[in-house]
C-alpha cells in the first residue's frame, strides 16, 4: 500500500504531547527557551515571540537582543541578558529571527548551539544553509510562502501552487524540519515520511505578528523536549485554536492570539 502523504494531529494526540509539570518539576527541568529576536526597528516582534513562549510550557523564557526593555515592560517574568546568545546562560532550545532585521551575528551564534533551534522570519534570510546543515542538534525552520520562495529561489506563486513539494524540498535542502505557514500549516521532516497538516486556524490569523507568537510557542515546546515535528505541529494546532478564540468573528491583534493560548490549551487537555 502507498504511504499516506499527509497526517493530521487529533485533539487527543495534541493532549498527549503537551508538556505538563509533575511533583518533581522545577523550572529548569521544565526547560528554558531562549529568544533571540527583535531589533531597534522591530522591538514588538521580540515581545510577541516571548508572549508565545511564555504560554508554551517551558519553565522560563530567556531573552537576548536589543528589545529587552520592551520585553520586560510587558513580561516581567522574562530573564534578560545583555550578552549575545553564546554567553546568555543555559537554554534547552533557541528561537531566532522574528523582527531580527539585520542582526546576522546572533543568528550565526545561535546556529552553533548544541540544542534545538527554531529559525523564523529575518533569521531565515540570515542563516547560512551550510551552517544549518552542519548543526549537531535538530533545527526547525518556520517560513511563510514568501520566505519559503526566497529560500528556494522560486516565486511565491510557485510555492503556493505546490506547497507539499516546496516544504519537502526545503527540508531536504536544509536537512531540517520545515513548518510551512499559510491557511493550512505543513510540517515536513528531512528524512521524508508523511507531512503533518494542521487546519485549526482561521484567516483572522493573517495579521502582523501572528507568526512571531507561533515561533515563541513552538520554541517553548522544543525546550520542553518535543521533537521539531511534534513541537511545530502541536504549536500550529494550539495557535490555530487561539486564533479562533481571539478573533471570534471580529479582528484581533497578534497579542490577543497569544493571550488566548491558555484557553486553547485548556480546551485540548
Ligand atoms: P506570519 O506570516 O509569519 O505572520 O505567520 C502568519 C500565521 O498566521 C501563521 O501561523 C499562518 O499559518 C497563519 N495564517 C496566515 N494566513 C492564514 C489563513 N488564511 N488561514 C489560517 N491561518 C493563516
Ligand atoms: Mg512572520
Amino acid at each position: 500500500p502507498e504511504e499516506a502523504e499527509l497526517e493530521a494531529l487529533q485533539h487527543a494526540d495534541v493532549a498527549a504531547l503537551l508538556p505538563l509539570p509533575g511533583p518533581e518539576s522545577d523550572k529548569y527541568r521544565r526547560g528554558v527557551v531562549g529568544i533571540a529576536a527583535g531589533s531597534a526597528r522591530y522591538p514588538g516582534a521580540a515581545v510577541l515571540a516571548v508572549s508565545g513562549a511564555l504560554r508554551g510550557g517551558a519553565g522560563a523564557v530567556r531573552y537576548v537582543g536589543p528589545a529587552a526593555s520592551a520585553v520586560i515592560a510587558r513580561f516581567p517574568e522574562t530573564l534578560v541578558s545583555d550578552k549575545g546568545p553564546a554567553k546568555a546562560g543555559r537554554v534547552q532550545a533557541w528561537v531566532v529571527g522574528p523582527g531580527a532585521g539585520d542582526e546576522a551575528r546572533s543568528v550565526a551564534e545561535v546556529l552553533k548551539a548544541e540544542v534545538p533551534v527554531l529559525i523564523d522570519a529575518d533569521g531565515l534570510r540570515l542563516a547560512d544553509r551550510g551552517a544549518v546543515r552542519r548543526r549537531s542538534a535538530p533545527t526547525l525552520l518556520t517560513p511563510h510562502a514568501g520566505e519559503a520562495a526566497a529560500l528556494l529561489g522560486i516565486s511565491r506563486e510557485e510555492v503556493e501552487g505546490a506547497r507539499l513539494t516546496a516544504v519537502r524540498e526545503l527540508a531536504a535542502r536544509y536537512d531540517a524540519t520545515v513548518l510551512l505557514k499559510g491557511s493550512t500549516t505543513l510540517v515536513a521532516d528531512p528524512g521524508g515520511g508523511p507531512v503533518r497538516v494542521n487546519a485549526t486556524g482561521t484567516p483572522w490569523l493573517a495579521t502582523a505578528g501572528s507568526g512571531d507568537v507561533l515561533s515563541g510557542l513552538s520554541g517553548s515546546l522544543l525546550a520542553a523536549g518535543l521533537s521539531p515535528r511534534d513541537a511545530g505541529s502541536t504549536a500550529a494546532y494550539l495557535h490555530g485554536l487561539a486564533g479562533r478564540y481571539a478573533a471570534d468573528g471580529a479582528p484581533a491583534g497578534a497579542h490577543d492570539v497569544a493571550d488566548a493560548l491558555p484557553e486553547a490549551w485548556r480546551d485540548v487537555r
